[in-house]
């Protein structure tokens, strides 16, 4: 049992103010794997004091001690990866080699690219008679969700290290143990006193009294729509700046000319992904409707070398969903989808062949789908996708934009122009062409109700920086 039920306020493990705990559940056994603070909204002033405390000394800390603060946890990060990878293996269900070569790499890159960028990054310069000054927005909040434990806590951490903003961290209460990990990693490295916090505690206590606190100055916030609207709204009250790394629906499009087996072996992993429970996730694969045929043979055709099962067992690509909840939410769209009229062609509802115990749901393709149905318009956050037909590009394009998300857009095939063309019309934050491979100075972050901001790279960095002119006062 991990019961670590204390919080990281000014460079050191305190007890919480309060003695209420959440259990920790691993979604593959369903058991109860460790206990953490339910903080409390002392707990949370405490940090934030010590984070504003910090403020003067690690805004004013130069390049150099930041990019030597980074590679340091960098360095940590990687001495700690047998037990980073087995606790999220254990707190989110991800296969110990996705937790190896997905969540455990994303995480060390965020740390390594924010030194690197830093190394060519200006925080001054000289602007037509003017200076332009990069200072630290102040003290952020960060608050993270499940899906991808480190990736998530590790992007904001690096970018707001990298612009000297001591932070005050609330982890997903699903996933902590990561986080709490990365604590021990970034004290290890040396940073100031009270640069860094982490309180746990529940989204209603503790992430609700960062997005309202007077005394922080910016919120990061990566999870759902509904959340991000109430950080919003709260953040009003004191003008705070907010970036918001919200859902998405994202579509795939399938050209006419791209190898329909290729095609559909992406649409299939991308489904198998962290179990589905992937923001970016290409959930709307858009086929013309002259390989409607095709395309549905070649899914059948992949789908066997694809497995779900025991996270720690070899061989599998994706373990359960993250919780009861997720997978009652799983469920009951796979059976609107039904109910809508649409084709299963893969999947259906229930939990796949022989597994009784934890929270798995079936790798579900729904065929047939009218881009107007609940299942093509939602956020499932499971291993769900849908095929929508069409007739031409430009009906490929309407049906890609016609969501209120932007997050991410995919488009396979071998015209170059056509790709270009596509890519250049799909309203969202990243395309990614023919399985480009992620990159980590690439912006990350949606259009429209995907959200507000981006992270990653220089622009990761930027999110955490004010800018002030300097009239008359030559750099
Ligand atoms: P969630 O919104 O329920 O929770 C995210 C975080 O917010 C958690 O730490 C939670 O405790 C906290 N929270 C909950 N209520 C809050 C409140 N009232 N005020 C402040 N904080 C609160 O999301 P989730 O279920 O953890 O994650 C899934 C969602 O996250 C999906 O919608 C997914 O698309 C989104 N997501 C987006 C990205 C992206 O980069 N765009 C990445 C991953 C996940």
């Amino acid at each position: 049992m991990r019961n670590q039920t204390q919080h990281f306020i000014n460079g050191e493990w305190v007890n919480s103010v309060g003695t209420d705990t959440i259990d920790v559940i691993n979604p593959a056994t369903e058991e109860v794997i460790g206990k953490i603070s339910a903080g409390t909204k002392e707990d949370l002033d405490k940090a934030v004091a010590a984070a504003r405390a910090a403020f003067p000394t690690f805004s004013r800390s130069t390049k150099e001690e930041r990019i030597n603060w980074l590679e340091a946890i960098a360095e940590g990060y990687k001495k700690r990866s047998a037990e980073l990878i087995d606790v999220m293996t254990d707190e989110l269900g991800a296969p110990l080699s996705i937790s190896e070569n997905v969540h455990f790499k994303m995480g060390l890159a965020h740390f390594k690219k924010a030194a690197e960028s830093l190394k060519t990054f200006s925080f001054s310069e000289d602007r037509n008679g003017h200076t332009l000054v990069k200072e630290s927005i102040g003290v952020s909040g960060l608050i993270t969700p499940w899906n991808f434990p480190t990736n998530q806590t590790s992007t904001k951490i690096a970018g707001a290290i990298a612009a000297g903003s001591p932070v005050v961290l609330k982890p997903a209460e699903k996933t902590p143990y990561a986080a709490m990990i990365l604590a021990e990693i970034i004290d290890e490295a040396g940073l100031p006193k009270g640069a860094f916090n982490l309180v746990n505690g529940t989204g209603d206590v503790i992430g609700d009294g960062i997005s309202s606190h007077p005394d922080i100055d910016f919120v990061s916030f990566t999870g759902s729509g509904g959340v991000g609207e109430k950080i919003m709204q709260n953040a009003s009250k004191t003008i705070k700046k907010v970036a918001l790394e919200l859902g998405g629906k994202s579509p795939l499009v399938v050209l006419e000319d791209a190898d329909m087996k290729k095609a559909a072996k992406t649409a299939v992993s991308n489904m198998f992904m962290n179990s589905g429970q992937v923001c970016t996730a290409a959930t709307r694969i858009l086929v013309p409707k002259s390989k409607k045929e095709a395309f549905e043979s070649a899914v059948q055709e992949v789908l066997p070398s694809f497995s779900m099962g025991d996270p720690r067992e070899d061989g599998h690509n994706a373990g359960p969903l993250v919780s009861e909840g997720q997978w009652e939410t799983v469920q009951s769209y796979i059976q609107k989808g039904i109910d809508e009229g649409a084709t299963v062609l893969a999947g259906g509802t229930g939990k796949p062949d022989g597994i009784t115990k934890g929270y798995y749901a079936k790798p579900t393709v729904f065929t047939d789908v009218s881009n107007d149905m609940v299942i093509a318009q939602e956020e499932i956050f499971g291993p769900v996708i849908s095929l929508i037909y069409y007739d031409d590009l430009e009906h490929a394009i309407e049906i890609a934009n016609d969501t209120v998300y932007g997050l991410a857009g995919y488009v396979f095939g071998e015209d170059q122009e056509k790709l270009r063309y596509v890519a250049s019309r799909i309203r969202a934050g990243q395309i990614t062409v023919n399985n480009a491979r992620t990159d980590f100075n690439a912006p990350f972050g949606g259009y429209k109700q995907s959200g507000i901001g981006r992270e990653w790279g220089d622009f990761g960095i930027e999110e955490y920086l004010e800018v002030k002119a300097v009239l008359g006062m030559p750099s």
